[in-house]
């Protein structure tokens, strides 16, 4: 009929659908968008009238990038989140979320004008992306002078540590506009997946409360999120 089922023989690898291996033998039924692994092979399950919404996506990569940063869009972030939280699940990989907003912009577009705003923006996620993550990091602009890298396949004490890294580097870059020399720091909050968390949005919302602790607190600095302990 409509439907797909997947059976494990009894493989040696086993067979693991969304992070849960299955029982050799029994039926398993699939829905669109599960991701099943074998041995160290993932491979998504599309219903046949998803493929081409799948083709689309890939096309649309192109569209996923912020006209002024080069960063993801929000758009591209709200789509990538859940399926990297996903990813980690099926492979038992920790994930880990860096968030970071620049410490008083306002004043900056105050004070030097929305252009050197502007060029801050540009010069500060050059500087991210080139030199501070790896190629296999997501970096987006979700906000105005918001970003969000996730590190997948990273333990918080690696997160923490690109955080403090992030965070003295942009403190120590110049950033100078039509010659006037224009301090930036950045608040930062960085928080690891937990056993049980499933919800991007909870997890996310955790990485963001601590960014929030960073302003809190003095601002030009790194908080760990609720839930997470450095070992
Ligand atoms: P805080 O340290 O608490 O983060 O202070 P803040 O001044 O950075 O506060 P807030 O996040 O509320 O301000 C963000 C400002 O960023 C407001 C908005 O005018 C400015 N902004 C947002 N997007 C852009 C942009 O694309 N270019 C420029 N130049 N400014 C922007
Ligand atoms: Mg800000
Ligand atoms: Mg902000």
């Amino acid at each position: 009929g409509s439907e797909v089922i997947l059976s494990d023989m009894g493989s040696a690898n086993k067979t693991v659908v969304n992070g849960t291996t299955l029982n050799a033998g029994a039926p398993f039924k699939l829905k669109n968008n599960d991701q099943i692994k074998v041995g160290n092979v993932i491979m998504k399950f599309l219903e046949k009238g998803n493929i081409e919404a799948f083709t689309n996506r890939e096309l649309n990569e192109k569209v996923t990038r912020d006209a002024l940063t080069g960063a993801y869009t929000k758009g591209a972030l709200l789509e990538r989140g859940p399926e990297v939280m996903k990813r980690s699940e099926t492979l038992n990989e920790e994930l880990s979320l860096i968030v970071f907003d620049i410490d008083f912009f306002k004043k900056i577009n105050d004070q030097f004008g929305h252009s050197a705003g502007d060029y801050v923006l540009r010069e500060l996620a050059r500087v991210v992306s080139t030199k501070l993550t790896r190629s296999e990091d997501f970096f987006a602009r979700y906000g105005g002078e918001e970003f969000v890298i996730i590190l997948i396949n990273n333990p918080l004490k690696t997160a923490m540590e690109v955080a403090e890294r992030i965070r003295t580097t942009i403190q120590g870059t110049h950033f100078e506009f039509e010659g006037r020399v224009i301090p930036t720091t950045i608040s930062i909050g960085v928080a690891t997946k937990l056993k049980d968390e499933d919800r991007w949005e909870a997890f996310f919302k955790r990485a963001d409360e601590a960014l929030y602790a960073s302003k809190q607190g003095g601002r030009n600095r790194v908080t760990m999120a609720t839930g997470n302990f450095l070992t």
